[in-house]
């Protein structure tokens, strides 16, 4: 009894719709999310970057990242991240012995101050714990502040993010023989990745993709 009641106590009302919810998000919002859903996740998992993601920018999606980002609500990302991870798996996209640190793509230090956390580090945390590999949120830092990029050309995009990312001096941990998979919240056109992926492999360190929860077209670099 005592049990029963304890749960009704730490119930906590989904993020998205207010509801009292079971889960981090209501099963309501989760079938609206499933909706956003990409039927095909692997699409862009080939070339010099290949990406994997797992919705569509739209909708639920869109709103739950929004709601993830600009309402303080970190549980998304580690929710949304988990079922990145699971889709991830259940794709066979790499051996299931081979494993990976995952370098979530880091804000600027003004924005990390101002928002309070990174949402590609929450993201990765759901990735990490339902995929076991390993989370390296330090190894990239980001030394420009950048220009918000849905007002700009593809032009204006690569000159914004160029320089952009710097390797973390301090960040000697990694071994070189465990690939390194980017993950980010959002791919546009995948400059952001494309310059990250730049500066690790410029560096000689082997960068396999990267993994996002939401595209937003499909053109991606
Ligand atoms: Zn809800």
């Amino acid at each position: 009894m005592w049990k029963s009641f304890l749960n009704l106590w730490l119930k906590l009302p989904c993020p998205l719709c207010q509801r009292i919810a079971e889960d981090v998000i209501c099963q309501y919002c989760q079938r609206k999310l499933e909706s956003c859903r990409l039927e095909n996740s692997q699409e862009f998992w080939q070339g010099d970057l290949p990406v994997f993601a797992w919705g569509k920018y739209q909708g639920e999606l869109k709103r739950a990242i929004k709601t993830l980002k600009y309402h303080n609500h970190p549980e998304i990302g580690v929710f949304l991240g988990k079922w990145l991870a699971k889709s991830w798996q259940a794709h066979n996209l790499i051996s299931p012995h081979l494993k990976l640190t995952i370098v979530p793509i880091p804000l600027h230090k003004t924005r990390f101050r101002s928002r309070g956390f990174n949402q590609a580090v929450s993201l990765g945390r759901g990735f990490c714990q339902e995929t076991g590999y390993n989370l390296e949120s330090e190894a990239l830092i980001r030394v420009k502040a950048t220009e918000a990029m849905f007002a700009l050309n593809p032009t204006q995009r690569k000159q914004n993010l160029h320089d952009a990312f710097a390797l973390n001096q301090n960040w000697q941990k990694h071994s070189k023989s465990t690939p390194i998979l980017l993950l980010d919240d959002i791919c546009t056109t995948g400059t952001t990745l494309t310059e990250a992926v730049q500066i690790l492999r410029r560096k000689k360190i082997n960068v396999l993709g990267a993994v996002v929860i939401a595209t937003t077209n499909r053109e991606q670099g």
